[in-house]
């Protein structure tokens, strides 16, 4: 819970607040840009929410902070903004909010599909919350949960155990000694579905792998994501725990696939059409290549 004798001094006067407990995971600034910005190394309120709408997404960011940073004076009442998670991104694909400083703040989605196409498909692990797990469980639950890589697996073992799913993980990433049902292994791409791929992309961590849906949309952890910054796709160069000329590597494999959103865990969601991706890919490549 935010503190208000924590309140960080940033922040403009008014109702919301951030406290000095922020981690800087940016999550805030996308779900509610309006509010929120970045200061330095920390979130605060640059301008209070005005409107019913910018005071639900306002909330919505507080029930998503992974810290709790976020906080109000008054009492706001966030049931309507604890249920609007998972939010929907585009499509049969959501957003799942709750994010947990195990990860970092890293993001999770949730597939909507069909039972008879397999069911839905949990992408890394959010928070285990209580009203998060009864809207996906009036949502259909979790049929799969594909985890990208070690660090953004949170509560994964909850959410396995609560909805019976079975979880896919690399072996690389340790996955073996977490009890994951299914261990990918190597670097052959794995079919886990009609619609779903599983492209290991060693780099960031041995074991990391992102995840391709109906060729369209790629998952990509850690791994891949676009810099508002920089107005192209990137990756980490500061944040490569195991090799970054594995990971141009595994960056330069991802150029023989067609998608166009890219939702990572860290950083931020892209969408344009393929060739514009894959160009931005390319230049991503092109750039790792002068940075190793
Ligand atoms: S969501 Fe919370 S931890 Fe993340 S930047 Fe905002 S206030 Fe900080």
């Amino acid at each position: 819970m935010a503190l208000l004798e924590h309140r960080l001094p940033q922040n403009v006067a008014g109702d919301f607040f951030v406290d000095e407990s922020c981690i800087d995971c940016d999550a805030c600034r996308q779900i509610a840009p309006e509010t929120f910005r970045d200061h330095g190394d920390q979130s605060s309120v640059g301008r209070q929410p005005s409107g019913p709408d910018e005071i639900r997404r306002a909330l919505m960011a507080l029930v998503a902070c992974p810290t709790a940073s976020i906080g109000t004076v008054s009492h706001q009442n966030a049931r309507e903004a604890s249920r609007a998670f998972p939010d929907n991104v585009f499509d049969d694909v959501f957003f799942c909010g709750f994010t947990s400083e195990a990860s970092f703040g890293a993001w999770s989605y949730l597939i909507v599909r069909a039972p008879e196409d397999g069911g839905n498909v949990l992408v890394d692990s959010p928070r285990f919350a209580a009203p998060l797990v009864r809207r996906i469980e009036e949502m259909g639950g979790v049929a799969l949960m594909y985890l990208s890589h070690r660090d953004d697996i949170a509560d994964h073992a909850k959410f396995a155990a609560h909805f019976h799913c079975p979880r896919v993980m690399h072996q690389g990433d340790g996955a073996a000694g977490l009890g994951i049902e299914q261990v990918t292994t190597g670097e052959a791409p794995v079919q886990l579905g009609a619609d779903l791929i599983s492209i290991p992309t060693p780099g960031h961590t041995r074991g990391h792998q992102v995840l391709l849906y109906r060729r369209q949309a790629l998952f990509t952890g850690d791994h891949l994501a676009w810099s508002p910054a920089r107005e192209t796709l990137i990756a980490f160069r500061d944040a490569c725990w195991y090799s970054w000329s594995v990971q141009t590597r595994s960056m330069e494999r991802l150029l023989d696939y067609r998608f166009e959103w890219v939702l990572p865990g860290h950083g931020r969601i892209h969408h344009a059409p393929p060739a514009e991706m894959h160009e931005h890919l390319a230049g991503c490549v092109a750039w790792m290549k002068t940075r190793s």
